[in-house]
């Protein structure tokens, strides 16, 4: 998942976590680690981002098998669902009394394709130098992945009466990026082993800043996915006569108009909330664009927004159904005029937001009956956020108020996409819990040297370790 981090760029890190020397090694929070989960987590990561998993073609099954193999000297149990040559997912099961409904820890083991020329190190050969791990899915995943792991692990041999099964699902082609999600393909054919009251995987915003964690932005909403598809009509013909019906022309009008246009600004109320938290984190600009916001009447909410986009494209987006085109494409000779062009534009919906309406409004902007325009998918209406009352945010809560004092937990609506949405649409109350990341870790996942601070993420596994302790364990 590709994502950007908001706050000041980050200034440097050297780690200090000390996983030997467990008594009296505090970790980056000043607290204590345990010193097996830890550095089995990491044993697990760099194993889990030697192995090449970049999809396409995927070959997740190198991935599942290293997990089962792990799982399987626990005593865990767990099922590979293969469902094409070297492809597979993971789902295992830690037994609880099932007084309580399951708690589901996702997280994908495919990677997007790294371009090897552009990176220091080779990038499926991990490297810790500086306080970090480089590797291709350092961050995004297998972070996740090796965290999840250490904690079923942990639990199992803890021994502990547990009030709810915890069920760990490791899956495959997540980067895909196409319309069908492998997760909707393994929810309709395994939707009993992965039913589930609560679910954590990636899709928030853990800040990691200054050696530790800042803010931990827990998502429990995204925005809506949309392809908007333009397609233009003119005269074809030979390019020395020129003509007022180019298709070519007028499908860079439409592109520019749409590319220009601002959607009415929206503050609702979990936005709101989220700004509010934000008007008094980060620098000062930001701040004083933010106030502006919350405190313009109607019809000033669109200035205000404009205000925000200037110095924070990564929250203006939050307040606006968005389009930003990707794709364009037309003619096939310097001397011959096409008698079509088309464009693709990706359109980010609020949740609530009714696409149709949508839709309207940008054929008006476009007004040209030349150029017609329509959408894809024509999905079914996101479902609503998850609420953020529940005994797991509670424990998300309980568990920062320990392991990362002062940093402030809050609700988050993602503008990117996740599974997330599958998930919740069947009912499963979903959270997006991230490894921590700076704005410079951030900036380099799906790009080149990715890596995660190796405090960052032994704080991860100590916090996701207490979170599932809370809720799963008497
Ligand atoms: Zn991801």
């Amino acid at each position: 998942m590709l994502k950007s981090i908001s706050g000041p760029a980050f200034a440097g890190l050297l780690s200090c976590a000390v996983f030997g020397a467990w008594a009296a090694g505090p970790g980056a929070e000043g607290k204590t680690v345990s010193p097996t989960l830890g550095s089995e987590a990491r044993e697990h990561l760099k194993a889990l981002t030697a192995l090449d998993t970049s999809n396409p073609p995927g070959n997740e099954a190198k991935a599942v098998d290293y997990l089962k193999a792990r799982l399987d000297r626990e005593g865990i149990p767990a099922t590979v669902i293969a469902f094409a040559q070297g492809r597979s997912s993971l789902i295992a099961r830690l037994k609880g009394s099932q007084g309580k409904r399951p708690l589901l820890l996702v997280c994908h083991t495919d990677v997007v394709p790294p371009e090897p020329s552009e990176w220091a190190t080779p990038p499926f050969e991990p490297v810790e130098t500086g306080g970090y791990l480089y590797a291709r899915g350092a961050a995004d995943n297998k972070s996740m992945c090796a965290a999840m792991l250490s904690v079923l692990t942990h639990l199992k041999r803890s021994g502990r009466r547990m009030v709810r099964d915890v069920v760990f699902l490791a899956h495959a082609d997540e980067e895909s990026g196409g319309a069908a999600r492998h997760l909707d393909w393994l929810l309709e054919r395994q939707g009993r082993e992965l039913e589930a009251e609560f679910a954590l995987m990636e899709g928030g915003n853990t800040v990691w800043k200054d050696g530790k964690v800042a803010e931990i932005r827990v998502q429990t909403a995204e925005k809506t996915y949309l392809d908007v598809i333009l397609t233009s009509r003119g005269s074809s013909g030979h390019s020395s006569i020129p003509r007022q019906d180019n298709a070519v022309a007028s499908l860079a009008r439409a592109v520019a108009r749409l590319s220009e246009y601002r959607a009415p600004a929206v503050l609702t109320p979990m936005v709101k909330d989220f700004l509010v938290r934000q008007s008094s984190l980060g620098d000062a600009e930001v701040r004083s664009a933010i106030k502006a916001v919350l405190q313009a009447r109607p019809n000033e909410l669109d200035a205000a927004a404009d205000g925000l986009e200037a110095v924070s494209v990564d929250f203006a987006a939050m307040l606006r159904d968005t389009i930003t085109p990707t794709m364009i494409k037309g003619g096939y000779k310097a001397n011959v005029v096409p008698s079509g062009a088309e464009a693709v534009l990706n359109a980010r919906l609020l949740p609530g937001a009714v696409p149709a309406q949508f839709m309207a409004l940008l054929s008006t902007v476009v007004a040209d009956p030349s150029v017609t325009i329509r959408a894809e998918p024509t999905a079914a209406p996101p479902p609503g956020p998850t609420p953020a009352d529940t005994e797991l945010y509670k424990a998300i809560e309980e568990a920062a108020s320990v392991e990362a004092p002062g940093a402030p937990v809050m609700p988050f609506m993602a503008v990117w996409t996740t599974d997330a949405a599958s998930l919740r649409a069947r009912g499963v109350k979903v959270y997006g819990l991230d490894v921590p990341l700076s704005d410079d870790d951030g900036s380099r996942v799906h790009g080149k040297n990715e890596r995660i601070s190796l405090a960052a993420f032994d704080w991860y596994a100590q916090f996701l370790s207490s979170v599932v302790e809370k809720v799963a364990v008497r």
